[in-house]
């Protein structure tokens, strides 16, 4: 596990300890507070890339980016969600059942 992710772990778990919520923020937010990070640039691009979350599962939809000609598309972020199968929501025919007819 990088050092990192067990700094943000234990800031997340002191927080926690002192009944704080962490502030949820989006990745062109956190870009725009992060301005010279090359990561966070990237993943506020393929935020906004993909509509930001206006749809459902935007992050399974970078990682699931099906447009490998994109210079962004090897570094992009929610690489782990790739092969995972496709949310429920945004399967065709599965969002509206309809009635028998009668
Ligand atoms: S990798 Fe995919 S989601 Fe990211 S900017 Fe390129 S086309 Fe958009």
């Amino acid at each position: 596990m990088s050092t990192g992710l067990r700094k943000a772990q234990a800031r997340l778990a002191e927080m926690r300890a002192r009944g704080e919520k962490p502030e949820r923020i989006d990745p062109l937010e956190r870009a725009k507070r992060n301005p010279t990070s090359l990561r966070h640039a990237i993943n506020a691009k393929c935020w906004d890339c993909i509509g930001g979350d206006a749809d459902p599962s935007p992050r399974w939809c970078i990682g699931n980016c099906e447009i490998p000609a994109c210079p962004l598309w090897n570094v992009r972020p929610y690489q782990t969600y790739r092969g995972r199968p496709v949310p429920v929501h945004l399967r065709s025919g599965d969002t509206e059942k309809t009635e028998p007819n009668a």
